[in-house]
């Protein structure tokens, strides 16, 4: 592993906090980042790292203190505010008890920091606190897990360490460990032995210094070694992992198959078997696929890979993440259809009712009481022949539990040359998965109305496809910006803070359903369907240029079907219901001369809207549309539409075509300027589905007298 030390950028973070916070703590988020930035070291709030060095209080008096990593920040893009202090010579005195429960270890913790608002210290902290060493760095590394997690992982660590480290047996992490390190390493010491670090058996690596570099130098050092090791134990073994993976198109084509099949496995098995539909879908996450070259051979490795797979993680904080076992998905059928959904749902039902069991053996089983179950599903599943996918309550947990999930496919891989890999029994995980403080790590949001929804956006550039996006996103829901323009996606999703922009060509079948496939591989499915892609054309019917017509109608007419046909089929098969929203037109209901082409297709699709409403509204899905009039846009993001037609209706109506969106404003009843975000809000209403509607039509307009329905 590179040692990414450089005496000019610890200079640099010296300088940079002057000021703010002592040297050392600068010194510490310098050494704390370049641990971070190692994915092969820590991910996602892994590992923790402190200093100690003495603050002076108000009064005049030095008192010692331990900075250490708070909870809530990552390593990689820590700052000095994630580093609370604490009263240092008070945590040592907590070493003579004898029991410390986490509550209230964590109330010692809370009542001895420095600044009363600074998050809540590491749960690793009296362990940082009950050794004499100035810096300490933490992590879990790749390379030393790879070693301690098997069998005979002790003493295969004495062969890789020698006597630079000591050995500590896995502890769950909180009082007792904390008392176990600082035990084992006063022994060490007391018997003369200059120790750099300690393994830790199944969970990872600390190592220590007088200084920033020294601890730094040491990890680096020790995780070197332990690399070393393991390659030279893979130069022997001559057992690798599978040499055949399925090709890569194949691959991708079954992944777009089979995740909404998944996704709505997930969502719709309760611990007892039972299939809802969508009203009570509260539970539907965000599925993501991965097939990177380490996920695939893993996947396609046959016996190893599936027994590596199902013995647990590889440090104990993942297990709140990607739960204590993966689900390995073995499928016999491809072709996306019932049988496949037969199959996916009969291995997650399994899987549920397994977890079940593993929590009355582990929690009531062992008298705990008072647990409250969790949700029994899968976070992580491996699908020989396709690929990973891994499933989270929102975008970033399904991406965090699939990075966790990919380090420990590639740590599995690797290890399999030192023989069986052994992760921590079943019940050390249930404590650890159960353990009030790992679940503290997880927040309580509320979860807003359409959280875990996925929403596609089909001509999602311009004004009304960003009022779209971003109402739906404000709501929580994963958001696809679809369109044919590659600046329009663009600026659409600039302004939808985390969107994904895709090409969707809405008059090319082909296209419409690679971009569908593409949201079921990123995020597992689609629940909500804006139909938005729209053109005009300004001609009177006597002169009508018959091509300029059929390309509206290309658009306006054959785009919505095309959408609302591949949309439908999909929801259809996954069976979790759905919303599809129509932009139709307050030219529907009131239209204007010269526009025949825009108006007449915007008619038909919107009948089309109706007609998809009676027939799909068994399949709980519900098809609706708004009708905006006059949507402008401003700036960037003008309205497409308006920049064609715009000219020629200033004209016709004999004023400047700057003053079109004032002549629009004072045409409607409210006097209102109509934005994309006005529509957007009025899409987000139905699909957040508070009261029973479909295949209704919801003017945006201000109000126009001429667009009454008779
Ligand atoms: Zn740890």
């Amino acid at each position: 592993m590179l040692n990414r030390w450089s005496d000019n950028d610890a200079a640099k973070y010296v300088a940079k906090y002057a000021g703010i916070c002592p040297e050392s703590v600068a010194l510490r988020v310098y050494t704390s980042r370049l641990i971070g930035a190692e994915t092969a070291l820590v991910m996602h709030g892994g590992g923790n790292t402190s200093v100690k060095d003495t603050v002076t209080t108000l009064t005049g008096e030095r008192m010692e203190a331990i900075f250490v990593k708070g909870s809530g920040w990552d390593l990689d893009s820590i700052e000095p505010e994630g580093l609370p202090g604490l009263d240092l010579a008070y945590l040592r005195k907590l070493r003579a008890l004898n029991a410390l429960s986490d509550e209230a270890m964590v109330n010692e913790l809370r009542t001895h920091l420095f600044n009363a608002s600074a998050p809540t210290p590491s749960v690793e902290t009296l362990l940082h606190a009950f050794l004499p060493h100035k810096f300490i760095d933490h992590s879990h590394a790749e390379a030393v897990l790879a070693i301690t997690n098997r069998e005979n992982g002790e003493a295969l660590a004495r062969v890789a360490f020698g006597s630079r480290v000591a050995i500590v047996p896995y502890i769950m992490p909180g009082f007792a460990l904390a008392k176990a390190v600082a035990d084992i390493h006063d022994k060490a010491v007391s018997e003369g032995r200059n120790l750099e670090g300690l393994v830790l058996m199944k969970h990872g690596l600390f190592t220590f210094g007088p200084d920033a570099r020294t601890s730094y130098d040491r990890h680096i050092s020790l995780v070197s070694m332990a690399e070393d090791f393991m390659l030279s134990r893979t130069k022997v073994c001559g057992r690798h992992i599978s040499q055949r993976v399925t090709d890569e198109p194949t691959r991708i084509a079954r992944a777009a198959a089979i995740a909404p099949l998944i996704r709505s496995a997930i969502a719709s098995v309760g611990g007892d078997g039972r299939t809802v539909m969508s009203s009570s879908a509260d539970r539907r996450m965000i599925v993501e696929y991965r097939t990177g070259g380490d996920e695939i051979a893993f996947a396609d490795s046959g016996d190893a890979g599936r027994k590596a797979a199902l013995a647990g993680p590889m440090t104990p904080d993942h297990v709140i993440r990607t739960k204590p076992y993966p689900l390995w998905l073995e499928l016999s059928d491809w072709s996306g259809e019932a049988e496949t959904a037969a199959e996916i749902q009969a291995a997650i039902e399994k899987y549920a009712a397994d977890y079940d069991e593993y929590f009355e053996t582990y929690g009531p089983g062992r008298g705990k009481s008072g647990l409250k179950k969790l949700d029994p599903m899968p976070r992580v599943i491996f699908v020989p022949g396709c690929g990973m996918f891994a499933a989270g309550a929102t975008r970033k947990d399904a991406a965090i539990a699939a990075d966790l999930a990919s380090q420990t496919v590639r740590m599995k891989t690797a290890s399999l040359c030192l023989g069986d890999y052994e992760g921590l029994p079943a019940a050390d995980l249930f404590d650890m998965e159960y353990w009030s403080l790992e679940q503290a790590k997880l927040g309580k949001a509320k979860p807003r109305p359409l959280a875990g929804k996925i929403a596609l956006v089909a001509g999602g550039g311009g004004p009304i496809g960003t009022g779209a996006a971003r109402a739906l996103a404000a709501d929580g829901a994963v958001v696809v910006v679809a369109d044919i323009s590659e600046k329009a996606r663009e600026i659409a999703a600039r302004e939808v803070g985390g969107a994904v922009g895709l090409h969707m060509d809405v008059t090319d079948e082909a296209s419409v359903g690679a971009a569908l496939d593409e949201t079921c591989r990123r995020f597992g499915g689609i629940d909500i369907v804006v139909i938005n892609a729209g053109v005009a054309h300004v001609q009177p019917i006597p002169g009508m240029d018959m091509a300029a017509f059929r390309r509206v109608a290309e658009v306006n007419l054959f785009g919505a079907m095309n959408v609302f046909k591949a949309a439908s089929a999909l929801m259809i098969r996954q069976r979790l219901g759905g919303d599809i929203v129509l932009i139709s037109s307050k030219n529907v209901t009131a239209p204007g001369a010269d526009f025949g082409a825009y108006s007449a297709t915007k008619a038909a699709a919107h009948q089309l809207m109706r007609v998809a409403a009676m027939e799909l509204a068994g399949h709980d899905i519900r098809v609706n549309s708004v009708l905006p009039d006059a949507i402008f846009g401003e700036g960037e993001n003008v309205s497409g539409l308006w920049k064609e037609v715009g000219p020629s209706r200033a004209k016709s109506r004999g004023m400047d075509e700057k003053d079109l969106p004032e002549f629009y404003r004072n045409r409607n009843l409210l006097h209102s300027p109509v934005t994309g975000d006005d529509v957007g809000r009025a899409v987000a209403f139905f699909c957040r589905r508070e009261c029973p509607v479909t295949g209704a039509g919801l003017p945006v307009d201000g109000g126009v007298a001429a667009a009454f329905p008779r």
